[in-house]
């Protein structure tokens, strides 16, 4: 791979300030100890500054203050700031789509991609924020009427991810906004700008909006100590992470230890199962981009395909030209598709699981770095097809990277038990024109997404999203997701003259 196709050295450093100038970043932001580099070049962008002890205390005070002030505002007025909110994220789309793709090294129709999901949520907390309505129940009680009314929970944290580094965090707060919670924001210390930058953005939409209360958002940049404090402050009783599965089984046990509650978007480990009735140029187009986008770097990427035997040899030999001949390189140029990882430790994550899939039989094609002398501290690789005997414990691990391991099937139920068969449960997908198989697997797979003739990534904001297992069971963005950053309350009203008691009970006094 020649190096024409690397981005160059010393621009993105002065490009990234002046994006964050037009964005609206304030230089106090940007004078501090904490580094933040650009997986492009490996360059520092920025020295953000981070937030201690101090500025923790100060967001999460003024939240609880915003919250007492905020939850009595009507919400289809809270929805006007969120509307107001994606109308300067439509303004801003192109500086913070380019930000996106400098800070987190996502191609360039990618970072608008996730700008314009923050836009879609945007729209849809708007027109929520006019149906967060309850039930009415029927009550066994004569002159009675039963009810559910829906309530601001209080101030919520977030904790995103790299990968994802504004999208994410977007689902969360235009919901808790709508939903009368102030957000206090940890961003991935790998990706403090784009958070500064959206936090700008949003002070736009809350000067035009007039009368917002001061700490509605507050971001604190800054390192795992700083989510830790999140997880454990009272102040906030719904904390939504998004990382790791090591980190979800960090945070669960700290918030249920104080009966907070938590959206947990954790580790996947995805899984294709190709039939043979499959439209194969369709089915390679999706398994393309679900394995390779994003360099392999979300959690719904496609790690796993399971493919029937009776057309492996001819699925297989159409991934290999497709992976071998992918344009590898700066993300910023048009022509693109797979950019940089996030940093050196991920490259050396994903050569470990090579090497331990070769072990165990694995038949490698691709996976090499790209030439690293004029960029050393940029990690361009070539995505991986992993042949594989079985599905091993290096299959079964989420390697956070463009690996994709093939396995071969015969009878669907087994080809279902093998994607029911990790510890993760986010996404899945069956390739087939058979109905019946269709059914079949979206019956059988365990994951909390289940699509058929689409690849397992690429959500839209419409459904909720989430997984199952060690995916950690949070649901967030469409469908009902909301209810999560809300208090149900069940109302039993009498407007009659008696006092029957429920399940006939008699408490007759004098
Ligand atoms: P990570 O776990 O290293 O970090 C995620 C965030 O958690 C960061 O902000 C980090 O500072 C914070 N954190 C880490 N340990 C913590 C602790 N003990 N207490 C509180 N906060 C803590 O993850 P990453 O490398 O940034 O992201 C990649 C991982 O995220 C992958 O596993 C991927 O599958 C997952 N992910 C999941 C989803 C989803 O929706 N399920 C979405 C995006 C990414």
């Amino acid at each position: 791979m020649s190096a024409a196709h690397l981005p160059p050295l010393n621009t993105l450093p002065r490009a990234a300030r002046d994006l964050l100038a037009r964005l609206g970043v304030p230089a106090t932001r940007l004078y501090g100890a904490m580094a933040a580099r650009t997986p492009l070049t490996g360059e520092i962008l920025a020295d953000v500054s981070a937030a201690g002890p101090s500025q923790m205390e100060d967001a999460l005070a003024r939240a609880d203050a915003a919250f007492k002030v905020w939850r009595a505002v009507p919400a289809p007025r809270r929805g006007e700031l969120v509307r107001l909110f994606g109308e300067e994220l439509r303004a801003a789309k192109a500086d913070l789509a380019r930000l996106v793709t400098i800070e987190a090294g996502k191609i360039l129709s990618e970072g608008a991609g996730e700008v314009q999901e923050m836009i879609d949520i945007c729209d849809f907390a708007t027109g929520l924020s006019r149906q967060l309505h309850g039930l009415t129940i029927a009550t066994e009680r004569p002159d009675h009427r039963m009810m559910e009314t829906w309530h601001p929970l209080g101030p919520v944290g977030v904790i995103s991810a790299f990968n994802f580094p504004v999208a994410v965090w977007a689902w969360n707060a235009a919901l808790a906004l709508v939903c009368g919670n102030p957000v206090v924001w940890k961003p991935s210390e790998k990706t403090p700008l784009t958070a500064l930058a959206v936090e700008a953005v949003f002070a736009r939409a809350a000067a035009r909006f007039g009368d917002a209360p001061d700490g509605l958002l507050s971001v604190v940049p800054g390192g795992r100590e700083l989510g830790e404090a999140l997880v454990d402050d009272p102040r906030l009783p719904l904390v939504s992470a998004t990382g790791s599965t090591a980190m979800g089984r960090a945070v669960a046990p700290r918030l249920a230890q104080r009966f907070a509650r938590g959206i947990l978007e954790l580790g996947g480990n995805n899984a294709a199962i190709v039939c043979p009735s499959a439209d194969l140029d369709l089915t390679v187009r999706a398994v393309a981009f679900a394995a390779m986008g994003t360099a392999g770097q979300r959690c719904t990427s496609l790690r796993r395909l399971i493919v029937h035997a009776d057309i492996q040899a001819e699925l297989v030999a159409r991934l290999k030209r497709a992976f071998g001949s992918v344009r590898v390189g700066d993300p910023l140029a048009a022509d693109t598709l797979v950019g940089p990882l996030i940093d050196g430790a991920a490259f050396d994550t994903m050569q470990v699981a090579l090497e331990a899939a070769r072990d165990a039989g694995g038949a490698i094609t691709g996976g090499a770095r790209l030439d690293g002398t004029a960029l050393p501290d940029a990690f361009y690789v070539r995505p991986a097809l992993v042949e594989m005997p079985e599905q091993t414990d290096t299959v079964a691990a989420e390697t956070f990277a463009p690996v994709l391991y093939v396995l071969s099937y015969r009878d669907l139920d087994a080809a279902i038990a093998l994607n029911n068969g990790v510890s993760q449960g986010l996404s899945s997908s069956i390739f087939t024109c058979d109905l019946r198989e269709a059914e079949r697997f979206l019956s059988g797979s365990d994951c909390g997404i289940a699509n058929v003739n689409i690849g397992p990534s690429g959500a839209e904001i419409g459904g909720a999203f989430g997984g199952e297992k060690e995916t950690g069971g949070g649901r967030e963005a469409g469908s009902d997701a909301w209810k999560a950053y809300m208090r149900r309350a069940t109302n039993t009203i009498n407007f009659g003259h008696a006092l029957p008691l429920a399940q006939g009970v008699v408490f007759d006094i004098d």
